[in-house]
């Protein structure tokens, strides 16, 4: 489901009675006390469980009660899901109940954004995502963790974020100049001498990004294994707007626990015998790693006290362990504690370029700048040496 990719709702959430990650429809089974056939839509949930449920349900990342369902809603014209069906935390003044740090807080309208965008993971079809779902359960059924274990995980992970914080004051137009740097080629090296410019068909532009290079070399260093995908400085931006002048969590505690997680998918899909997704392992720090495999990869490290090869040989158990009896025991949602990690880091480089950036953030304006002035070098080099 989307909320572990990047997603804005509380599409499942911690039963505290049933020690698991559940969703809407797995709860009004497990109220009902009976599964339902495969075509069956969302089941209704009785309201007497109402009081029950806001007690009993918790935020998986905050921790918090105060649930409420919120049923799925279909367009009207299009008959397409606008609305999953999701928990909506309220406290007893009916505001939002989620810790203003929780990744969910102000954001349960529960309405799609990118519906077309959607993956799925607790459908069957994404092969990575079941992959994962079974080591998950293998890993239940071995005892090397459960349910509660990625709940405490969840619960470590959001105090860690809480415990240190700064104030937003990055724009968006600081996010889109360190967007820009980022983008820039800057592996290549070349200084400008007037007298290449008396070549015919001499390249003031790219003379101009020459010199950007030059004057920029310790910013290109601070966006070292950023990634250039446009979807991330997009939500960075909007994670600056969105929370303008507040406190927000900093990230950087995260940071080594995220870095150990990557190396471990790392090396997990580059010797499992299992190929986890299509993309190169080599290029996940830049491309992202896949999320079902990064948030094992991350419980791994956890129940091993971020131990690497002792989170390696959990992993070997796990894939050497035989096919699990019981699949409906690793539901996976839930589980990454990386949520939008990669934004956020976005927003912490951007405000770090800002700070050491000094000569405008307006791209195009300076490399004409520059240009300007390569031009005056120029001419008045030519003065000298007619
Ligand atoms: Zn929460």
């Amino acid at each position: 489901m989307q909320v572990i990719l990047g997603g804005y709702m509380a599409t499942t959430a911690y039963s505290k009675h049933y020690a698991r990650e559940i969703d809407v429809e797995q709860l009004a089974w497990l109220l009902s006390g009976r599964q339902p056939d495969a075509s069956e839509q969302v089941s209704e949930i009785d309201s007497k469980w109402s009081e029950w449920i806001r007690s009993d349900v918790q935020c998986s990342s905050c921790g918090r009660i105060g649930a409420h369902v919120v049923r799925s809603a279909r367009s009207r014209g299009t008959q397409k899901v606008i609305r999953q069906s999701h928990f909506r935390f309220l406290g007893q003044d009916g505001n939002d109940a989620h810790h203003p740090f929780c990744e969910f807080y102000g954001e349960d309208d529960g309405v799609l954004s990118q519906p077309d965008g959607l993956v799925n993971l607790g459908s069957e079809r994404s092969a990575e995502t079941r992959l994962i779902r079974e080591l998950v359960c293998k890993g239940i059924e071995q005892n090397l963790f459960d349910q509660s274990t990625i709940r405490a995980m969840r619960q470590w992970f959001f105090e860690l974020k809480a415990s240190s914080r700064f104030r937003m004051t990055v724009t968006p137009e600081q996010v889109e100049w360190a967007r820009c740097l980022r983008r820039h080629a800057h592996y290549q090296r070349w200084t400008f001498h007037p007298a290449q410019a008396e070549m015919p068909g001499f390249d003031w532009a790219a003379a101009a990004k020459y010199q950007f290079t030059e004057e920029h070399l310790p910013l290109f260093e601070l966006l070292r294994e950023t990634p250039v995908e446009a979807t991330h400085w997009r939500r960075a931006q909007e994670l600056t707007i969105r929370h303008k002048d507040q406190e927000v969590f900093d990230l950087s505690a995260l940071r080594p626990h995220y870095d150990a997680a990557l190396t471990l998918c790392r090396f997990v899909a580059k010797n499992a015998g299992v190929k986890f997704s299509p993309t190169d392992p080599d290029s996940y720090r830049w491309k992202g790693p896949p999320v079902p495999l990064l948030a094992l990869c991350g419980l791994s490290l956890f129940v091993s006290s971020w131990d690497m090869n002792a989170a390696i040989a959990m992993f070997a158990k796990l894939l050497r362990s035989p096919a699990p009896a019981d699949l409906s025991r690793g539901n996976v949602i839930g589980l990454n504690p990386f949520h939008e990690y990669t934004p956020w880091r976005l927003v912490q480089v951007s405000a770090d370029i800002a700070s050491s950036s000094f000569d405008g953030q307006d791209y195009p304006g300076r490399l004409a700048a520059i240009e300007a002035k390569l031009r005056e070098q120029h001419r008045l080099w030519k003065l000298q040496n007619p």
